[in-house]
């Protein structure tokens, strides 16, 4: 088989390398949901069984992918790592779709996603990265939220809601849903106003001086003593990690990720050694 006249085209399929120690966002999105969402009668602006639906497959992916979440390039090829996750979540959707949806799937109208990679550098930009998606969530509910009021209570046309819209600030949007449907936005579902966040949990312990890095801990086991990729940990020490790691529960939550609160509890998401605080550089 080797040698054929035709194995030349092997030379096309370079491979497509990620830098090592950056972090690697797969963003996932929805092909055509807008149409999608209308054909399965998705309530407007926010089907929560759709959110479950999506939160629970984004779940399933993190629970079967153990390298994410990882920050360290385990993974080095970017179209792999690609495919395999959006391969994954289609599958986990389309899985999970009975028990949120009673309407079967068509297959015309079956959902599929396309999915990016993009490599941030610093965990400021990864964490830049997650703060322009939470505050785009929320302009954008805002903005839905509204916009399905005035259609859905204020018997609006979906162009009269548009032009009432038009050039206004988010002031400006509360002050609609309070005074004319009596909604204050505050009161709003978590889920709607802060999207959802997946992440493996384990318990947030308190910090102590001593306990940074220390070797008496379990968990001092995975710490390098310097913040380098995983490449540099031992092959027992990476089994290691991966066994904690599946004992670990996938958690949803949807909370404020642009304060540093959430990232300070959790030093295990941005360190990837649970124990040790990270540097926000
Ligand atoms: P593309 O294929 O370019 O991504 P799209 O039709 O998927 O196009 P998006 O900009 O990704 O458009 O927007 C997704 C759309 O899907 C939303 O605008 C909304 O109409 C619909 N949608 C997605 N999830 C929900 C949900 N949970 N509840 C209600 N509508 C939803
Ligand atoms: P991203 O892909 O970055 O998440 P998006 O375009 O998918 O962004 P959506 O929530 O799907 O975000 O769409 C929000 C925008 O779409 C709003 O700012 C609004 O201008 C517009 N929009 C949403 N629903 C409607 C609608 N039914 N009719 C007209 N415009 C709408
Ligand atoms: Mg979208
Ligand atoms: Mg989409």
């Amino acid at each position: 088989m080797a040698n054929s006249k035709y194995e030349y085209v092997r030379a096309f399929e370079h491979d497509d390398n990620l830098l090592p120690n950056t972090w690697i966002v797969v963003r996932i999105d929805g092909r055509g949901f807008h149409r999608f969402s209308d054909r399965y009668k998705f309530q407007k602006p926010n089907d929560e069984r759709a959110l479950n639906l999506m939160n629970a497959a984004a779940c399933a992916v993190v629970r079967d992918l153990p390298d994410l979440i990882i920050a360290y390039g385990v993974s080095d090829e970017y179209s792999k790592l690609v495919t395999t996750i959006v391969s994954t979540f289609t599958a986990h959707y389309v899985y999970l779709w009975p028990s949120f949806f009673p309407t079967p799937l068509e297959p015309e109208f079956l959902p599929s996603f396309d999915g990016r990679a993009v490599q941030y550098p610093s965990v400021r930009n990864l964490r830049d990265y997650m703060s322009w998606r939470q505050a785009d969530c929320h302009i954008n509910n805002l903005y839905n939220t509204t916009f399905w009021s005035l259609i859905l209570r204020g018997g609006m046309s979906n162009t009269e809601a548009e032009n009432r819209l038009q050039g206004t600030v988010s002031g400006d949007k509360n002050e609609i849903l309070f005074s004319q449907f009596g909604i204050n936005y505050n009161n709003e579902p978590e889920m709607y106003k802060k999207g959802s966040v997946v992440f493996r949990d384990y318990e947030i312990k308190p910090q102590t001086e001593k306990n940074d890095g220390g070797t008496s801990s379990k968990e001092g086991d995975f710490d390098t003593g310097e913040e380098g990729p995983p490449s540099e940990m031992s092959k027992s020490q990476i089994a290691k990690l991966r066994k904690m790691q599946k004992k670990a529960t996938v958690v949803i939550r949807h909370v404020d990720i642009i304060k540093d609160e959430f990232w300070e509890q959790r030093p295990w998401i941005l360190s990837n050694k649970p124990g040790k605080l990270p540097a926000v550089d």
